[in-house]
């Protein structure tokens, strides 16, 4: 499944995006990676898919860079339980469904017309802000 690209990814050619986060060379590959492959990879995937482009980055700026691309909401952190975070590019509200057989991560949209609120006892007056939403299972072969 191929995630649909989001309204709110920046051409990561651009020296500045809508959030005026200043896209460095580093910034840029490590986002070009995350646009190019929407496996949701994790940080040592990304670094080392990066290095084709920029074969003097390191790790720990691999990390820095990430970290600033989900501080300025470009990409997703995505945490699995006692595994290491994955980043996902695609910010179209939408869960994910870890197939514990094959490890694939795949993005989980709500169908359309679909509120939380039809499927889930919410407190009254709730108002959601960020969904999170991390299924783990597999997918029967039949
Ligand atoms: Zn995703």
């Amino acid at each position: 499944m191929q995630a649909k690209p989001s309204s709110k990814s920046v051409n990561p050619g651009s020296a500045e995006d809508a959030s005026g986060l200043r896209m460095t060379r580093q910034r840029q590959g490590v986002y070009r990676v995350l646009l190019a492959e929407r496996d949701h990879p994790t940080a040592n995937d990304v670094f080392m898919r990066v290095k084709d482009k920029l074969p003097h980055i390191s790790l720990a700026t691999v990390y820095n860079c990430l970290e600033v691309l989900v501080e300025h909401r470009l990409v997703r952190q995505v945490n699995f339980e006692r595994e290491p975070s994955r980043y996902c590019p695609n910010l179209e509200e939408h869960g994910h469904f870890h197939d514990q057989h094959t490890g694939v991560i795949h993005d989980v949209k709500f169908k359309p017309g679909v509120q939380l609120g039809d499927v889930l006892d919410l407190p009254s007056g709730a108002v959601i802000e960020d969904v999170e939403i991390n299924l783990r299972g597999q997918l029967s072969l039949a």
